[in-house]
């Protein structure tokens, strides 16, 4: 399989080199030259398979032999090994027509874990066949930078330089990042928001010079090999659906901020998996529901809500859904993102935003909303939803009909967001690994949000 970028002027790269490159060089993110398709024989063989042989076959098509076989599968069963549950993602049925695909298992209990897991493998596994040195450098809203520090803590050939908004992650998002002590981790405290972080890293990666001198390497989810990592939960929650009796094609209702999680359904409904309807929930930073509804994607003001994790108003992965949309072609996509950069905004056409409802869904969840969510099903069921699983909950109960199944992506565990836990009064035991963070000390550099001030820090760390 080769990948090309979605503003055309980047093509016929190997996968590897495509993990490596992260944002392509012409400013636009990769893709895969076709999107592979998997036939019905082959998905009711696939229901069979544990959640790493299924990863074997789903990732396998789009890296074809650039990794041997039997290498690749190493790689992915040391991924998904740290998790805690035997089954890496199960299903969790709360009543006839709602159930969880629980992705919080990993090692920093959010979903983050099942691409960043494989894809820490994955750069250790090209460090070492290349001899190269790789520079990571990422920004997070909160569970991205644990994540991927987890992913690659103390493992040798990798330094990690790490982004977060100062402030405005959650306390356990802060101390997972900066308890860590290994010298190859750094992190960065900015003051300003998610979206100021990602635009320092968009203008560092832009720098070609400076990215290939220093070998600079991202782990934000326009990493290509995030999202084909993620396409293998949807496979595995409507198999194991099907496989246990389940007739109804399931909708699965997304708690999106970067259109990376969702973008990978979508991408597992391109390839040939049914699914019923894609639900994209947002927050209050509702950007994405606007376009869906308006057909126009223009960045509003920021809001703080109690889901940090969608606290973001550009939606990193979005170019690559405008792409498709766009029917593959490349010179509009880009001048698309070139309008938008120029006037803030991108309006489609009424027939483009009839296509858009087609593929999508969408609800942004309002504060008081999100807590009630979760304040009614603790109260129904007895299952605590966090704050991003409940816009996600909220939105399909908004959006799904009578007698439909609605899986909700719960992408994150709730003791990571116990503040807002506590405000609907609902007292939790944190999980052994959680209680102890409080007790270690913290490693982080408070720096203003500017690209060269953050450089500055690189040139030292590196
Ligand atoms: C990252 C994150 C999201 C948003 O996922 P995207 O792929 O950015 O849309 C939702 N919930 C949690 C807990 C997250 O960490």
């Amino acid at each position: 399989m080769k990948y090309k970028s979605t503003r055309g002027q980047v093509a016929g790269i190997g996968f590897i080199d495509a993990v490596l490159m992260g944002l392509a060089d012409d400013g636009g993110l990769l893709i895969p030259e076709s999107i592979p398709q998997v036939d019905a024989d082959t998905l009711t063989k696939w229901r069979e398979l544990t959640y790493p042989e299924l990863a074997l076959e789903v990732l396998s098509l789009f890296i074809g032999d650039e990794i041997p076989r039997d290498e690749l599968a190493e790689l992915i069963q040391a991924s998904y090994t740290t998790f805690r549950d035997p089954e890496v993602t199960p299903v969790k049925r709360l009543s006839p027509e709602r159930a969880v695909l629980e992705l919080f298992h990993g090692p920093t209990f959010a979903f983050k874990d099942v691409a960043l897991q494989f894809l820490g493998q994955l750069y250790a596994y090209i460090s070492q066949k290349t001899g190269s040195v790789i520079h990571i450098l990422g920004a997070t809203s909160g569970d991205t930078g644990a994540s991927a520090i987890e992913g690659v803590r103390g493992k040798e050939g990798i330094r990690i330089c790490i982004l977060h908004p100062a402030g405005k992650v959650s306390r356990v998002q802060e101390l997972q990042m900066t308890t860590v002590s290994d010298a190859n981790v750094q992190n960065l405290a900015v003051e300003g928001t998610f979206d100021d972080c990602q635009r320092i890293i968009k203008e560092l990666f832009a720098d070609v010079s400076f990215k290939k001198e220093y070998h600079l390497r991202a782990i934000n989810s326009i990493n290509i090999a995030r999202l084909l990592a993620q396409t293998v939960y949807y496979f595995y929650a409507a198999l194991k659906l099907a496989k246990d009796g389940e007739s109804r094609l399931p909708n699965f209702s997304v708690p999106t901020g970067n259109f990376g999680d969702i973008f990978a359904g979508y991408l597992a409904r391109r390839m040939g998996l049914p699914i019923g309807r894609l639900i994209l929930a947002t927050n209050e930073n509702n950007i994405l529901e606007r376009f869906v509804h308006e057909g126009i994607y223009e960045p509003g003001e920021f809001r703080s809500t109690y889901s940090p994790s969608m606290d973001i108003q550009v939606a990193s992965n979005f170019e690559r859904y405008l792409y498709y949309q766009n029917g593959e072609d490349a010179a509009k996509t880009a001048a698309q993102m070139a309008e938008l950069s120029k006037s803030g905004r991108i309006v489609v056409a009424s027939d483009v935003r009839e296509a858009v409802q087609a593929d999508f869904a969408a609800y942004g969840v309002k504060n008081a909303e999100c807590l009630e969510a979760i304040r009614v099903c603790h109260a129904d069921t007895g299952y605590l939803l966090d704050p991003h699983t409940a816009c996600g909950v909220a939105a399909g109960g908004r959006i799904a009909a009578s007698g439909e199944l609605t899986v909700t992506l719960a992408t994150a565990h709730p003791a990571k967001f116990d503040e807002s836990i506590q405000l609907v009064n609902i007292r939790q035991t944190f999980p052994a690994p959680i209680a102890a963070l409080f007790e270690k000390p913290q490693h982080a550099t408070r720096v203003e949000g500017s690209a060269d001030a953050v450089k500055d820090e690189l040139l030292r760390f590196f």
